[in-house]
Order: structure tokens, then sequence, then C-alpha cells
């Protein structure tokens, strides 16, 4: 039986009990502790009158010290009763007390709250004996299992990638691992499964499913880590209603069983460009309103130079009367996205219309805008990519300053049709918006030799209340159109050769249309356990700055090592 377990109808029963003390109380004679293991916590009493040797030797016991007990279940007095606790309507009278292991003083307590990331991490053995990162834990683990009973139902087969692989371009850094039986060269660990599935669909499985570990070598923030775990998914001969009803299968089958939430199906969807206009996002919060409008085409040939010089005017409609320094602050919140500062009207609610530029804008401008008393209406006016950028990011920020958000909401909805390609500034060429293996979407085949920057791929997203959990497209199995994105990606054909050759083979030799999709498991944790950092659903992440406080890795190597990978470190500081 386990401590979290015992109940009123196991009064009378004489238990064996192990776990760790949580806590002990001393009551002058009696003495309480709390028996903790990963099932909850049952009271311990240690009597002298019935129990003289545990009670002795229970003033050693300390926090977090491992105890075997053994005695009967007892009803507590009723004014001893702890509702608060599922264990608190019964105690153990323990008999007989072991040590079976001891603990020093503690780095810190388990009930302490605020403790620095740095050194929970060091001790994470202690930091995930706390009941949240216990929940956790096993909340991931009944997410995983969940998954892996709907996909094997839909008969799906989990297959194994390699870890030492080939770059993968999926736009973020390579992790590299020398090899030392080719001195020079190395591999790469995959950020994603990516060409092996395919290969595999090429192969002839048609149903590809694994729970893989992807690694980016990308600076972290809260929501991102450098190994990220996905359910990753392709399938042969796709139909798209296919793929989205099993998705949808396995994040509501998820959620109900997890979180005894229900999500209805279908999703609701939505095209990249109608989610750009109206929420300035490729991952809009569907939680509430506060939607963009346009106002391009009222304001051509505006009076307002600003306007009148922007590509692109949309507006929010914040129903609010914000004050001078409410209005500052948002501008500042709009500049450190880009914008160069934030143009507003205010309808007061006494009825007076307040604002700098209101006397530049003709009365159509003046009826567009128009709203009701106590509201303010704030502009973004720039190229359209600007302003979804600032005009979005001022949607989240007022959703969450102004409550607009309700939280027992879950808004799922897929995001269809995002463009192919984005042309980089910097590098003066395009970049793919998902990766390079995605196919255009039916119709815009030809786009793609013309005006590439105008095709649609066929790609989605599904989205959670403003996350990306799940991503993925129809893929190209023709040699030459891959060929040509590549083109367009400014990949040489030698390059290819190089990097992409067998991919390339492999299409050429009977390569059926498919089609997938990969969710990231952290992110869909970070939604069902309520956490906002992804560090919180993983057993041992690293820390923020890519390292792990726990083992010291990574940690600098033998010389003997190096020489045998025929490496040589060249730091000016490099610790011998
Ligand atoms: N490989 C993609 C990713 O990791 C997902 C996919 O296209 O299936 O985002």
């Amino acid at each position: 039986m386990l401590c979290g377990e015992v109940q009123a109808d196991h009064v009378g029963r004489t238990l064996t009990l192990s776990g760790w003390a949580s806590s002990t109380r001393d009551h002058g004679g009696l003495v309480f502790v709390d028996l903790r293991d990963r099932a909850g916590t049952c009271q311990l009493v240690i009597n002298p009158a019935n129990a003289p040797e545990a009670h002795a030797l229970s003033s050693r016991i300390r926090n977090e010290f491992v105890l075997r007990v053994t005695g009967e279940l007892v009803r507590r007095a009723p004014e001893a009763v702890n509702s608060k606790v599922p264990t608190g309507e019964v105690e153990l009278q323990v008999a007989t007390l072991e040590i079976v292991s001891t603990a020093p003083a503690l780095p810190f307590q388990l009930d302490e709250e605020g403790v620095d990331e740095t050194i929970r991490l060091r001790y994470r053995w202690l930091d995930l004996r706390r009941e949240r990162l216990q929940r956790n834990i096993a909340l991931r683990a009944r997410m995983v299992g969940r998954i892996r009973r709907v996909m094997e139902e839909a008969g799906f087969l989990d297959i194994q990638t390699p870890i030492l692989a080939k770059p993968t371009p999926e736009g973020a850094r390579d992790f590299l691992v020398p090899s030392r039986l080719t001195p020079g060269t190395f591999f790469a660990l995959p950020q994603s499964p990516q060409i092996y599935k395919q290969l595999l669909m090429i192969a002839g499985f048609d149903r590809y499913y694994q729970i893989a570990i992807c690694f980016r070598d990308e600076d972290l923030r809260a929501d991102r880590v450098q190994e990220i775990t996905q359910l990753d998914v392709e399938i042969a001969f796709p139909d798209q209603e296919e793929l989205f009803a099993l998705m949808e299968r396995m994040v509501s089958t998820v959620w109900r069983e997890c979180i005894d939430v229900e999500l209805p199906t279908p999703f609701r969807r939505m095209s990249w460009d109608e989610a750009d206009l109206r929420y300035g996002s490729d991952k809009p919060d569907l939680r509430f309103g506060l939607e963009i409008e346009d106002a391009t085409e009222v304001t051509r040939g505006s009076g307002f130079g600003v306007f009148a010089g922007a590509d692109a005017v949309r507006f929010l409609r914040i129903p609010k009367e914000l004050s001078r320094g409410e209005l500052a602050k948002l501008e500042e919140v709009a500049k450190e996205w880009g914008a160069k500062g934030l143009a507003y009207v205010i309808y007061a609610a006494d009825g007076e219309v307040r604002s700098p530029i209101a006397k530049f804008l003709s009365e159509a401008e003046l009826a567009a805008f128009h709203s009701e008393p106590g509201t303010t209406v704030v502009f973004g006016a720039s190229s359209p990519a600007m302003v979804s950028r600032v005009l979005g990011n001022l949607r989240l920020h007022l959703g969450r300053e102004l409550g607009l958000i309700d939280d027992s909401l879950w808004s799922p909805c897929w995001i269809v049709e995002f463009p192919m390609f984005e042309w980089d500034e910097d590098d003066q060429r395009f970049g793919a918006v998902h990766h390079p293996f995605t196919r255009p979407r039916v119709g815009d085949e030809h786009l793609l030799a013309s005006e590439p920057g105008k095709a649609k791929a066929h790609a989605y997203d599904l989205t959670l209340n403003g996350l990306e959990i799940g991503g993925g497209s129809f893929r190209i199995y023709e040699q030459e159109l891959q060929a040509q994105a590549f083109d367009i990606l400014h990949i040489s054909p030698e390059q290819q050769r190089a990097k992409f050759g067998f991919l390339l083979d492999a299409l050429a030799m009977g390569a059926p249309p498919m089609a997938g999709i990969a969710f990231g498991m952290e992110r869909m944790m970070m939604l069902l356990a309520g956490e906002s950092n992804l560090r919180d659903v993983i057993a041992f992440p690293k820390n923020q700055g890519g390292s792990d406080p726990m083992t010291g890795a990574p940690s600098d190597v033998d010389d003997k090592q190096l020489r045998e990978l025929r490496i040589r470190v060249d730091l000016p500081n490099t610790p011998k």
C-alpha cells in the first residue's frame, strides 16, 4: 500500500509503509511524522507507551529521511481529522520503525517557495520530490501513454530513427558530434526526424509515428529548450481530413483523459492570411476578441502623413478610455515591437473626442474609427508585417492587462495556408517558412517559377490558446519540384547533391505522396499542467544557459579524448 492511498476503509489493518519523512512534530510524548511517497502522505503516530523503541528512534528522524514503518491504521479523533488531505481521516499507529536512509541538512525545503532555479536544478532529485513536479512528470507519462494508444489504434508503427544523423534544415543551429572513426567529420543531432520519416514513406511504411527527441542549438527562453520531444507523424497517400481528424482525436483524448476537459471537434480552422490580419499572429489567442481592424483603404491619401505613406494602416478598438500614463506605457510596448510611435483617438466617456491626429483626418476616416464613449483607438501604420507584429503584440498585452482572457477557455484552431517562403532582408534571399520539403498548395505550383513569395504552402499548424502545439505539411515527393524548391532557397546544385543527394535519389525511386506533422510535447504539457516554464515539465532540463547544474554538463574532456578525435580546442582561457 502507498502512503497516499490509505483510507478509512483500511482501518483496523496492519500495514507496512515506506517513504520519506516530510515533517515531524513532537507533541511532548506523541511524535507525529508525515510520511510521503508518490501517492501522497500518511500521518504516523509514534506513541512511547505502545512502541518505546520506535519512539526512542524517532528523535533522530529529519526531513527527507527514508523510513519503513509497520502498524495499525486507525481512525483519527474527530477533532484531529484533516479534510484538506485525502488521507486526513486516518493515521498509522506505529509499532515498528526503521530508518532506512538518512539525509543531511537540505539545501532547500520541499515546501519552500521561490527557491533559485539553479539550486533547484543542482539538486533536481530533491526538487522532483515536490508535489507539483511529481504531478507534472506523472501527467507527462500519462499524456505520452494516451498518445501512443491513439496512434497504435490507428495502425501507426513506432519506428526509431538515428540520433547520430546528418544535418536537417529546420531553421535552427545543429549540435555536432565529432566522429572518431572518420576524423574531421561530424554527425549532427537531428533537429527532427524529418528526412528519415519521408524515407520511411518511400520505404513503404505508410503510417509512422515516434516520440522523438529533437535537438536545436538555440538561445533559450521560457518557452524554448534545446532538447525538445515531439510526437512525430507521417503518412503516405495522405488525406488532409483524415490527418486532421486523427490529430484532433489525439489531442482531445489527451485533454479528456489527463485533465478531464472536453475539446469539441472538429477544431476551428483559419487561414494564415486571416489570422495575420485579424490577430496579427500565426498563433492567435482566440480566448478573447479585441480584433485588429483594417483601415488601409479608408486612409489612402489621408491628410495624416504617416497614414498616407504606409502600406498598411490597421487599428485596435480598446474598450477603455486610456489615461495619458497608460497610453505612454502602451507606446513603449509598441516601440519594443518596432513601432515608431502610437497614434490614437480617445472617445471619452463624456462624449469628447481627444486625439492629436484627429485634425488631419477626413470625415470618412473619422466615421470608420468612430467608437462608443469609453473607447481608445490605437493605430499601426507601416509595412503589413510590421503592423501585424506591433498590433498583434499590443493585442496580447492588452488582453492580459485588461483581464480580457478567460482562463477557463480552450480554443484550439488550425492555421492553414501558410506562405511557402519569406524574404530575408539581411541575407537578401528566401527562407522556407516551414521547411524545404513542404509542397505548395494545390494550384500554386506555377508561382514557384514566377513569384515564389506569393506561393502558399500546403502547411498547417495546430494552435491552442496562443501557442503553436503542432505543425506540419504535405511534402514534395517529386525530385524536380524538390530541386526547384532548393533552388529558390539558394541551395546550389552542388550543395543539393552533398547535403540531400540521398533524398533526391530516393524521391526518384517511387516516392508516394506524403504528409505529416509534429507536436511539441513540452508545449502540450505546459498547457495541460498550467505551467509557464518549460523546464517545469521536464524531469532533467538544462538551465537557461544551456547547461546542467547537477551533472556539470557540458564539461571539458581529457586531452587524450580530444587527440583521438583530432580536435584542438582554441579558446583564450581554455581550462587545462
Ligand atoms: N519536422 C517538422 C518540425 O519539426 C514537422 C513536420 O513537418 O512534420 O517542425
